[in-house]
């Protein structure tokens, strides 16, 4: 059976089929693909931090008359 990138639909090596083996991410992604897609998933965890540390500057400054 051939293993595809749900991706791109690369066809996997014996080595990125292992990666996804040791770390299953629910869909089998070439190593290009996971790359991205960590980098996502990096992104957008700093993203919602910026955003609640917004927040909490935000009522640190806010009116409190
Ligand atoms: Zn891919």
């Amino acid at each position: 059976m051939d293993y595809l990138c749900s991706e791109c639909s690369v066809q996997l090596s014996k080595f990125e089929i292992q990666l996804n083996e040791l770390y299953p991410v629910g869909k089998l992604y070439c190593e290009f693909c996971q790359s991205k897609h960590e980098r996502k998933i990096i992104k957008q965890i700093v993203d919602n931090e910026k955003d609640m540390h917004n927040d909490y500057t935000r009522d640190l400054i806010g009116d409190k008359k």
